[in-house]
C-alpha cells in the first residue's frame, strides 16, 4: 500500500509524511518546489531514519504524472499541493485558479487513468466565508469566499462532490483545515514563508527573531473581547495526526466525507501575543493598524464529527504551538536557508 503525497515538502506535507513514514506507511512524495526547499528531505529523512522516495515535477504535467502512477502501485493520493496565500492570489488570480484547479484536475484525471479510488484533499475553513454561525461545523454553508485563493479551494471542493457523484467507487474526504502552527518538536522542521509573512504566527516569531521590527495588529474594533480576531490555532502535528486518522478510516468511512480538523477553541491576537511574550521572555513590540481587508472578526470550528468519526482530536495546548514555534525559528533564523 503506497500512498502518494502531493506538495510533500511543503510545511503541513513534511509534518504529515514524518508521521506516515514513522508509522510504518510507504510513501512516494510530488513536489516542484515553488514554495519549498530541498532541504525538507534530508530533515526529514534525518528524523525518520528512512529514505524518502522522491519525485520532482509539477502535479500540472500529465506526462509526469502518469511516470509516477505507473512505477509504483498508488492506493490513495494525499494532495496538499496547491498556491497558499491569500493576497498574493489577489493580484494573481489565473496562476492561482491555473495551479490549484488546473493541478487538481490533471492529478483526478491519472488517478481514473489508473484506477486509485482513494482521495485526501487539503480544504480550509476558507471556505465557510463569513461564517453563517459558531463553532463551525460541516453543515453550516460554504462559498461566498472573499479571495481567489479561498474561491479554489471552494470550486475544488464542488468538484470533487460532482466527480465522486459520477463514480461513486471513489473515496473522497475534504479536510477543512483551520489556523496551522507550530512545528515538529524537534526543530528540525517548520514553517518558512517566501518573504514577509501573511500569518500571525510566522511573523511573530520573525519579530522575535529580529528579522521584522514590530507585528501589525490587524484592527481592534472587532466585536470580541479584546477587539482583535479570534481564530482556532491547530498545531501541525496534530493535522498530521488528522491525516493518519483519515488514511487509518478512509476504508469505512466511503464515498464523500467533509470533515473539520481544529481544536474547538478560539483565541485572539492579542492572547497569542501575551502567551507568546510569557513563554519565550521575547518582548513583542506592535501597533495596531486598519482591519485586513477580507478578515473576519472571529472563527472556530466545531471538531465534534472528526472525534466521532475519524476518532481524532487535536491534543497539543497553544502553549506546545508557541514553544513549538519559538524553537523552529530560534534554531533556523532563515528557515531552511543555512
Ligand atoms: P506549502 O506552500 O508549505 O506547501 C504546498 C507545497 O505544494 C509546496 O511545497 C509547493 O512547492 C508545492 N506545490 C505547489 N504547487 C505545486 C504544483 N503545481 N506541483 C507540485 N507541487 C506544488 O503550504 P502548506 O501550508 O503546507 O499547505 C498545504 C495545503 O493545505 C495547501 O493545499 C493549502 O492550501 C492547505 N491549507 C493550508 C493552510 C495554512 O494555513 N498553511 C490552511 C488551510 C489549508
Ligand atoms: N493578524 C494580524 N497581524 C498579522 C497577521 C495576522 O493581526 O501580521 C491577525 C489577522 O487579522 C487574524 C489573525 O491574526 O485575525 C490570524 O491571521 P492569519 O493570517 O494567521 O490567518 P487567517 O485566519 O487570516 O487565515
Amino acid at each position: 500500500m503506497k500512498i502518494l503525497i502531493t506538495g510533500g515538502t511543503g510545511y503541513i506535507g513534511s509534518h504529515t509524511i514524518l508521521m506516515l513514514l514513522n508509522e510504518g506507511y510507504d510513501v512516494i512524495v510530488i513536489d516542484n518546489f515553488s514554495n519549498s526547499s530541498p532541504k525538507v528531505i534530508e530533515r526529514i529523512e534525518f528524523l525518520s531514519q528512512k529514505k524518502v522516495c522522491f519525485h520532482e515535477g509539477d502535479i500540472r504535467d500529465e506526462r509526469f504524472l502518469k511516470s509516477v502512477f505507473k512505477e509504483h502501485v498508488i492506493t490513495t493520493v494525499i494532495h496538499f499541493a496547491s498556491l497558499k496565500s491569500v493576497s498574493e492570489s489577489i493580484s494573481m488570480p489565473i496562476e492561482y485558479y491555473d495551479n490549484n484547479i488546473s493541478g487538481t484536475l490533471t492529478l483526478l484525471k491519472v488517478m481514473n487513468y489508473f484506477g486509485v479510488n482513494n482521495f485526501i484533499f487539503s480544504s480550509s475553513a476558507t471556505v465557510y466565508g463569513a461564517p453563517s454561525r459558531i463553532p463551525l461545523d460541516e453543515s453550516c454553508d460554504t462559498g461566498d469566499t472573499t479571495n481567489p485563493y479561498g474561491t479554489s479551494k471552494y470550486f475544488l471542493e464542488q468538484i470533487l462532490i460532482d466527480t465522486q457523484r459520477a463514480n461513486p467507487a471513489l473515496n473522497i474526504m475534504l479536510l477543512r483545515y483551520f489556523n496551522p502552527v507550530g512545528a515538529h518538536s524537534s526543530g528540525f522542521i517548520g514553517e518558512d514563508p517566501n518573504g514577509i509573512p501573511n500569518n500571525l504566527f510566522p511573523y511573530i516569531t520573525q519579530v522575535a527573531i529580529g528579522r521584522l521590527p514590530r507585528l501589525s495588529i490587524f484592527g481592534d474594533d472587532y466585536p470580541t473581547e479584546d477587539g482583535t480576531g479570534v481564530r482556532d490555532y491547530i498545531h501541525v502535528m496534530d493535522l498530521a495526526s488528522g491525516h493518519v486518522a483519515a488514511l487509518n478510516r478512509q476504508h469505512v468511512l466511503t464515498g464523500l466525507r467533509c470533515y473539520n480538523l481544529g481544536t474547538g477553541k478560539g483565541y485572539s491576537v492579542k492572547e497569542i501575543v501575551e502567551t507568546f511574550q510569557k513563554i519565550t521572555g521575547k518582548k513583542i513590540p506592535y501597533i495596531v493598524s486598519a482591519r485586513r481587508p477580507g478578515d473576519i472578526a472571529e472563527c472556530w470550528s466545531s471538531p465534534e464529527l472528526a472525534q466521532k468519526e475519524l476518532h481524532w482530536e487535536a491534543k497539543r495546548s497553544l502553549e506546545d504551538m508557541v514553544i513549538d514555534a519559538w524553537n523552529w525559528q530560534n534554531k533556523n533564523p532563515n528557515g531552511y536557508l543555512e
